[in-house]
């Protein structure tokens, strides 16, 4: 039997289903690849809108025993912390408050007082 014969001849039923899993490998293979894909970019987009949300929030570090309380903007990298935020209106009244200052850096009564 020549290579010839060999490939115009039907192929087996088990060379068909050696064929079919290696077509569904390859496809398993892309939608996993996808899967990533669109975790990559759901992540990316939950951690923006929780910056955007930070952004326009307050946040207080509470006093401690060498220092004051500290206002925060929201997103102020000195004071990392997870929700919590506190609303404009709340940030006005802590402001207010003889114990507590603003953040030297990101200056969270900027546009807030005024
Ligand atoms: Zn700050």
């Amino acid at each position: 039997m020549s290579e010839l014969d060999d490939r115009s001849r039907e192929p087996t039923p088990l060379e068909k289903n050696r064929a079919l899993l290696e077509w569904l490998e390859y496809q398993v293979g892309q939608v996993n690849n996808r899967i990533r894909e669109l975790e990559v970019a759901e992540d990316q987009e939950r951690r923006r809108r929780e910056a955007a949300h930070a952004a326009l929030r307050w946040k207080i570090q509470p006093q401690r025993t060498t220092a004051t309380a500290l206002l925060h903007r929201g997103d102020c990298t000195l004071y990392p912390m997870d929700g919590g935020h506190i609303s404009r209106e709340d940030a006005m009244i802590a402001l207010a408050e003889p114990d507590i200052e603003p953040c030297e850096i990101c200056r969270p009564d900027t546009g807030l007082t005024s």
